[in-house]
């Protein structure tokens, strides 16, 4: 697991220990250093005013904790009524790939694993069912389930 912070404004920024971050002064906007270059503006309101470090105890700052490669998490059980060939089921699966996307405007951690190497997670939505799966699951392993009947694997 690796520690990200969440913004005030529900930005997610993974926080990489050769990164300092940085709030813009105008739109309150954190970014890494390493995304900013010298004497540039603001990405977000291209402001070229000043930046302030971010103070770890910062309170408008959330941590989250974001698996990495490697790291084994939990995935849910997806059934599909019209292509029952994608139905998927839940449990133990690896982090093959972590990267960053935008959900509902804001930056998001996505999740892919190995088991399931099509399908992106938004990891805010899964870290909340993480216990449950867990106590669902246990240590059985997610996999594919495909229901090829044809009643569940209509293309109309
Ligand atoms: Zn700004």
């Amino acid at each position: 697991m690796k520690t990200w912070v969440k913004d005030n404004q529900g930005n997610c920024h993974e926080l990489r220990h050769e990164d300092e971050l940085l709030r813009c002064e105008q739109c309150e906007e954190i970014f890494r250093t390493s995304e900013l270059h010298n004497g540039h503006s603001c990405p977000q309101c291209l402001n070229d005013h000043r930046f302030f470090p971010v103070e770890e105890r910062d309170e408008r700052i959330e941590t989250i904790e974001v698996p990495e490669k490697g790291d084994w998490i939990y995935l849910p059980t997806s059934l599909y009524l019209s292509h029952g060939a994608d139905d998927f089921c839940g449990g133990r699966a690896l982090v093959i790939e972590v990267r960053r996307g935008v959900s509902a405007g804001r930056y998001t951690p996505f999740v892919i694993c190995a088991e399931r190497r099509g399908s992106q997670y938004n990891w805010l939505v899964l870290m909340e069912e993480q216990d449950e799966l867990r106590e669902r699951y246990g240590e059985s392993e997610a996999h594919a389930d495909p229901d090829l009947r044809p009643e569940f694997n209509r293309w109309d």
